[in-house]
């Protein structure tokens, strides 16, 4: 523990790519609206002669318009949104970035045993120690199921060697299975909940074996040795001695094994068996504990057992899913190369060749981090290589998700851009350790996350692309109006109005926009790639100048009609709104059309927020309170016809910018 205490200490946390995103984009933000703000003062002195104490008042005017008040709020809601989804589709975020972090995973790790597959595990072929083979028969956990050697009943002396096998099975075990409504459940380790299972198809006893050889110490299975041993006390005043494990662990401890048998355990791996290998040793006198040094050598080999587990059926779609995507998936087990490259195949990975443990060992960083360019299997690997294997890939600049479950995954979950910890297996260490739990341990959660984060850090963008034009278009309305030397056409009251209100309202909508069809057919995004790239610039830039066109028109005809300071304030404060309501439409897709056939899916909360909007506008213009509030005045049908036609119009020009960028797109190599 204190080993690994302190190799946690000494693997940093990185920042996630949108914090720092957020960051430069608010640096960004402040440094316009300073030139903004200062541009103002200058022209406003020295252009038209206003004093300095009334321009500084105009220029803060300009600040609180430019400035996204809303956005922060908006920005969390939508991280909050997609933490809900999340945990709807089965996976817990433990730390808020990593649910943008998720949408830029390039290479998900995963563990096979209980995530690829179902960790349901049964017991379908022996070995015995003479080499014959035994099929076992049956379901599930259920101890029914018939036991044939080359197709027959086994005879008497072969079916003493089973059960001699099946006993140490059972013994060495600390699982058990439950009989519940005609269902028989593990209790345990799922291999050694199937050993018990065999027992009993023997025709053993739990009850009886214990009570015959009770077990007086033992050394639990873990993943960096990968056998199991237990010490029993017989009735003679000896000891038995089970051992089982990983095959050549225990074969290498057997006296009396030639290399017939590697071929017999490469054979049940290469059909996807989880192999074990079973031995016992018989002792003169029972010793006080069991060590490792009464466990190097001499043991009887018992045979071989191979089990089924079956790869998840919802796990190969969510591998070709993440194929689709660009997403690289590589399976890391502590079980043995073929056994991982045949479930590999079976998913759908790249089952060509496994990087073992002792590989790893042998490569150093940069041959490692060339070998994980084409390597998607990684077998008997300790978690301590998984450290190592997270760092190869990330050398290359890419996003990896990793999963863990042990205590010793700790590290390596930590130091992943995603450590993904198992809800039901998993190790509190691990899960501390983690950013993201699955409830179910399915490797397909991870998946969905990944699709869901995707989405969020899409509605994130597509929040800044619809926030940013309002502001901009106010503050250039208020330049434009010092430019020209009349009177502002908003108030900084109704400023705070539109940014606080308003655009929150609409905004909300975009956090719970669903994904895009094509979402999960696009490559992952790159490390590199900005929060805002040009064309989002280009964008911003022209929705702003057509924003602030229309409602600088607006407000000057309306003047011109005849109507007063507010009245005209108030048609400028609706073409805005409206402006931004119809807007809301175009950006709910950033390049897709808004209307036809490749229209985003439906988002009933974008129609609810524009029925919100469409009563705040109405209260806004017409309860006598409010006029009072933000001195707005009724406008009349001449007006409010004016605003939806330049409104259509807008939303107009927006669509035919993403049709004209489509098709250059196209047409670009
Ligand atoms: P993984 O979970 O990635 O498949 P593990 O580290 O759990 O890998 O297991 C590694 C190997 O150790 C397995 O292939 C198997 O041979 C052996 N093994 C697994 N569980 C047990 C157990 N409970 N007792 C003895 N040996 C085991
Ligand atoms: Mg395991």
């Amino acid at each position: 523990l204190g080993r690994i205490q302190h190799l946690l200490a000494a693997v940093p946390a990185l920042r996630t790519p949108l914090l720092e995103e957020v960051d430069r984009f608010a640096r960004l933000v402040s440094m316009a609206v300073g030139v903004l703000a200062v541009a103002a003062l200058a022209v406003g002195i020295l252009g038209h002669g206003i004093p300095l104490g009334e321009m500084f008042l105009i220029a803060v005017a300009m600040a609180v318009a430019a400035i996204p008040e809303g956005l922060p709020a908006i920005l969390s809601i939508t991280l909050a949104v997609g933490v809900r989804r999340m945990a709807g589709r089965r996976a817990i975020i433990r730390r808020l970035p990593a649910v943008d972090t998720l949408g830029a995973v390039d290479v998900i790790c995963s563990d096979k045993t209980g995530t690829l597959t179902c960790n349901e595990m049964m017991i379908a072929d022996l070995v015995l120690p003479d080499g014959r083979a035994v099929v076992v028969e049956g379901e599930g956990y259920a101890p029914m199921g018939r036991m044939t050697v080359d197709g027959a009943a086994p005879d008497a002396p072969t079916q003493a060697r089973i059960q001699a096998l099946a006993r140490c099975g059972l013994l060495c075990s600390d699982a058990r299975l439950d009989h519940r409504d005609g269902a028989w459940m593990p209790v345990g380790d799922a291999i050694e909940a199937a050993l018990v299972s065999l027992a009993l198809k023997t025709g053993l006893t739990t009850d009886t074996e214990h009570k015959d050889l009770p077990r007086a110490d033992a050394i639990p299975f873990e993943s960096e040795h990968r056998f199991m041993a237990t010490l029993h006390r017989d009735h003679r005043g000896g000891a038995v001695v089970y051992l089982k494990g990983a095959p050549e662990v225990v074969l290498a401890r057997c006296h009396d094994v030639d290399p017939t048998w590697t071929a017999r355990v490469d054979q049940l791996g290469g059909r996807g068996r989880r192999v074990l290998g079973l031995a016992a040793k018989r002792l003169d006198t029972l010793p006080g504990e069991l060590t490792f040094a009464d466990v190097a050598t001499g043991f009887d080999l018992l045979g071989l057992v191979g089990a089924i587990d079956p790869p998840r059926s919802e796990a190969r779609a969510a591998i070709a899913e993440c194929h689709a995507a660009g997403i690289r998936v590589a399976m890391i087990t502590g079980d043995h190369a073929i056994t991982a490259r045949a479930i590999a195949a079976d998913l759908g990975l790249r089952a060509d060749r496994a990087l073992t443990g002792s590989d790893l060992d042998s490569l150093d960083a940069a041959a490692l981090h060339r070998e994980v360019s084409t390597c998607e299997v990684f077998a008997r690997v300790s978690p301590e290589h998984k450290l190592r294997i997270v760092e190869a890939f990330q050398s290359d600049g890419r996003t990896i998700a990793m999963t863990g479950d042990g205590v010793n995954d700790a590290p390596a979950l930590k130091r992943a851009h995603i450590g993904v910890a198992m809800g039901r297996k998993g190790t509190e260490v691990a899960k501390e350790a983690a950013d993201m739990v699955l409830t179910d341990d399915d490797f397909s959660s991870i998946v969905a996350a990944v699709r869901e984060g995707r989405t969020v850090y899409e509605n994130l963008r597509k929040s800044i692309l619809f926030i940013m034009p309002t502001s901009v278009g106010e503050a250039l309305v208020l330049l434009a109006a010092l430019i020209v030397g009349i009177a502002t056409p908003l108030t900084p009251v109704q400023i705070l109005w539109v940014n606080l209100v308003t655009a929150v309202t609409l905004a909300l909508a975009l956090a719970f926009e669903p994904g895009e069809r094509d979402l999960m057919r696009r490559p992952p995004r790159s490390s590199r790639s900005r929060l805002l790239d040009r064309h989002f610039l280009w964008r911003i830039g022209v929705v702003s100048a057509l924003m602030c066109a229309g409602t600088f028109a607006v407000f000057l005809v309306e003047q011109g009609r005849g109507s007063d300071l507010a009245t005209a304030r108030t048609a400028a404060v609706n073409m805005l709104v409206a402006f931004e309501t119809i807007y809301l439409f175009n950006t709910r897709s950033v390049h897709g059309p808004a209307l036809g056939a490749n229209r985003p899916p439906p988002n009933p909360w974008a129609w609810a927020s524009v029925a919100a909007i469409a009563t705040l506008q109405a209260l806004y213009t017409y309860l006598p309170l409010s006029q009072a509030w933000f001195g707005t005045a009724p406008i009349d049908v001449v007006a409010w016809t004016t605003i939806l036609g330049l409104s259509v119009l807008l939303f107009l020009i927006v669509e035919a910018e993403k049709a004209f960028t489509r098709r250059h797109r196209r047409s670009a190599p």
